[in-house]
């Protein structure tokens, strides 16, 4: 036998509910599962469905997401195409390539666009429970839209699809909220922190020291307990924001009160990407240990001009599928049955010639049939549908047909003729003990 080949570390197989495997990622029918719950939403709120590349230019990210951050210097599947030399990427996130097509397309020039996308992304991150090398993210944008009114239609909009899953506020999940303000008043923050810093410079540890010139901001994360009386007496961006950006802050933050969605507002919010500014938020939930970030999304006004396209303000969020899909199984959410109405055996004495157009006719009116296929005894025929979790058993005989109740013990077996067995016959057999 020729080697067995694996899976490339971090990136996970979905597998049917019937393979056995002890697997942690929840089984491909919760993914359908969620999938039926996305399309609903979406629809509902009048987004656009939108399919880019998996590969895009390296270019695009490192101008979008930013040189200096983590995704950039260190998590991108970066490759030089071998046939003509060109730098690609695999993508690192959906938001920037659905930028680049929006640019590309001119696809605002008609209005603005809401749109969502679905699919794998890639970061070469440390495999752990919640944060894979492959993994797979829901994205909202909202382009052209200067908010805050699509801030919060998009932040509800999470709600929603929170709601839709079962999930409760507060007990499954929160929102966190801040804002960033615009560049040059993060600038002006800055600025003002590096002082306070440099003020403070005797109380600085070394990676302090470090960051003070690269990166002042994250010292603000750091846990030295010695540095936290310094952290706490620290300029804080909120008191740079001029009057539009504070107007866009409490403009949305009505809108929620008004909606009923409670949030806290976490200065300490900044995402890990460069391009946002004003709203920021995340959806997070303690039942997920280190990976409690579910969803995470902000305002991007500047990154189409950066991308090369007319200056428009644009919003959206990404969601961590696995992560999402991993809170629900945690949680025990119950999920729509998955197993399918009618698993149909066809007996020595009986005729898939017969069997089959039946069987086709019950589908095309919406029956979930699964059909038995191979030669095994009748006792391990009935043992596969009940493993199947189907209701009912349909049993092809030479002369007759059976509805078979899989789930009650005490109903009873339907015979019918071959020749009375229509569609609406066997459809009203399964039904009478539904
Ligand atoms: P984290 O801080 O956990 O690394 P992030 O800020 O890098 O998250 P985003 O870029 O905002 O994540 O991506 C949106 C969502 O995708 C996250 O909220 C999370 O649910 C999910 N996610 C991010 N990285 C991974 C990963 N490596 N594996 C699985 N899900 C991920
Ligand atoms: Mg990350």
């Amino acid at each position: 036998m020729a080697e067995k080949l694996s899976a490339v570390k971090g990136m996970n197989d979905i597998l049917p509910a019937s393979v056995p495997r002890k697997e942690i990622l929840p089984r491909a029918a919760t993914w359908e599962w969620f999938d039926d719950v996305v399309k609903r939403v979406m629809a509902r709120y009048g987004y656009q469905y939108i399919i880019t590349p998996v590969v895009e230019p390296t270019q695009l990210f490192v101008r979008g997401i930013g040189e200096a951050t983590d995704i950039v210097e260190k998590e991108m599947y970066s490759f030089t195409d071998t046939m003509n030399g060109d730098k690609l990427t695999l993508r690192p996130e959906i938001t920037a390539g659905i930028v680049r097509a929006v640019v590309e397309h001119n696809a605002l020039y008609n209005g603005p666009l809401r749109v969502w996308a679905q699919g794998a992304v890639f970061r070469h991150e440390r495999p752990q429970k919640g944060r894979y090398r492959q993994f797979h993210q829901l994205d909202v944008e909202a382009l052209g839209y200067p908010g805050p009114d699509i801030d919060a239609e998009l932040i509800l909009m999470g709600r929603a699809l929170w709601r839709e899953m079962g999930l409760k506020e507060g007990e499954h999940y929160r929102l966190e909220l801040n804002t960033l303000g615009q560049p040059e008043e993060r600038r002006a923050h800055r600025e003002a922190l590096v002082k306070h810093f440099e003020a403070n410079a005797g109380v600085l540890d070394e990676d302090a020291r470090r960051r003070l010139h690269t990166n002042p901001l994250r010292i603000l994360d750091s846990k030295n307990p010695a540095m936290q009386p310094m952290i706490e007496a620290a300029p804080r961006l909120m008191d740079f924001l001029g009057e539009a950006s504070r107007a866009h802050f409490d403009g949305l933050r009505a809108l929620l009160d008004a909606a009923g969605q409670p949030y806290r507002i976490n200065p300490r919010l900044v995402r890990g990407l460069d391009y946002y500014n004003l709203t920021v938020f995340e959806w997070v939930t303690d039942h997920l240990g280190s990976q409690g970030t579910i969803c995470g999304g902000g305002r991007y006004d500047d990154l189409i001009e950066q991308i090369g396209g007319k200056s428009a303000p644009a919003i959206g969020f990404g969601l961590g599928i696995e992560r999402l899909l991993l809170l629900v199984q945690e949680l025990q959410v119950t999920q729509p049955d998955a197993s399918p109405d009618v698993y149909a055996i066809v007996s020595e004495e009986g005729s898939l010639a017969t069997a089959m157009p039946l069987i086709e006719e019950l589908r095309a009116s919406g029956v979930t049939v699964v059909l038995h296929s191979g030669s095994t005894s009748a006792k391990s025929q009935m043992k596969k549908a009940d493993a199947s979790g189907a209701k009912h058993a349909l049993v092809f005989d030479a002369a007759q047909v059976t509805v078979k109740p899989l789930r009650d013990r005490d109903a009873q077996a339907t015979p019918m003729p071959l020749a009375s067995a229509t569609p609406a016959a066997v459809t009203a057999a399964l039904q009478s003990h539904a």
